[in-house]
């Protein structure tokens, strides 16, 4: 973790004190993270393979056939338990659990990344509910230990991911779906995956969860006074996609960032009923 990336860590938590036990707690982790890096170099099939998928629209890996380094993957999760084990989460007791079942059962934690590359929610939920973790939480370390790993497999395949536009609302890496949106100061809409980070750019207006292109059927909100944060929605499929407009900030902050900075939005789009 750079200097610059704990400056922009400092500024959100000064604009959006509201978001700022959830930057403070990411933060840690990602001190956790820094320590690890560099993941093992990922052992990546011959670029031509990849890159007729990605002309034929595929993203360049899907599920499992991620080239992962699960071993680094694996201590960096253990250590998030123990670290945070040490705290006075409420959560302190699952993740106690957590950590003891890491550290002797690896087939448990290896279980935790398949689900989560599978998108297998029913498989995740059934080994937090071993541990006794909630699995949103138990999806957001899990996640989160996977970055080292895609950090290193987004610079061996950046050249692939950039040629051209990507005109697909799924990530052009790994297949998942956007969490996070940006409009840059050119006005171009890039969207963030949610699992491996990759930024890819998109038409401004659609959505990219359904591929809906009428401006009846979409729509936007905002949160009072925020101006520059909206909640772009689709009455159709009923998904939304939050976004930080970098023409009315000075700065914006890695996405990952934004996207813990913007957990009200979150609330306020699912109270509106989308999800
Ligand atoms: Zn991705
Ligand atoms: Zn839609």
């Amino acid at each position: 973790m750079n200097e610059e990336y704990l400056k922009h860590m400092d500024r959100l938590i000064q604009q959006r004190p509201g978001s700022a036990a959830a930057l403070r707690s990411y933060g840690e982790l990602a001190r956790l993270m820094a320590r690890d890096e560099p993941a093992h170099e990922p052992k990546i099939p011959k670029q031509n393979h990849l890159k007729t998928r990605r002309k034929e629209g595929f993203p360049l890996f899907v599920g499992e056939d991620l080239p992962v380094d699960f071993d680094a993957a694996a201590a960096l999760l253990n250590r998030f338990f123990a670290h945070l084990s040490r705290t006075d989460r409420e959560d302190r007791e699952g993740l106690i659990q957590a950590r003891e079942r890491g550290e002797n059962d690896p087939l448990w934690t290896g279980g935790v990344f398949k689900a989560i590359l599978k998108r297998d929610l029913k498989a995740l939920a059934v080994m937090a509910g071993q541990v006794r973790l909630d699995p949103q939480g138990l999806l957001f370390l899990g996640k989160t230990a996977l970055r080292p790993s895609f950090s290193a497999l987004r610079r061996l395949t950046e050249e692939m991911i950039n040629e051209k536009a990507w005109e697909q609302g799924y990530c052009p890496l790994c297949g998942f779906q956007p969490d996070m949106a940006c409009f840059t100061k050119a006005g171009k809409r890039r969207l963030h995956c949610e699992l491996c980070g990759t930024c890819w750019t998109f038409a401004r207006i659609g959505c990219p969860f359904c591929n809906n292109r009428d401006p009846e059927s979409l729509g936007f909100f905002e949160a009072q006074g925020e101006e520059g944060l909206r909640v772009y929605v689709c009455k159709i499929c009923r998904r939304y996609v939050k976004t930080v407009d970098s023409r009315v900030f000075e700065k914006v902050a890695p996405l990952e960032l934004e996207s813990l900075a913007t957990l009200h939005l979150d609330l306020i789009a699912e109270q509106n009923g989308y999800e």
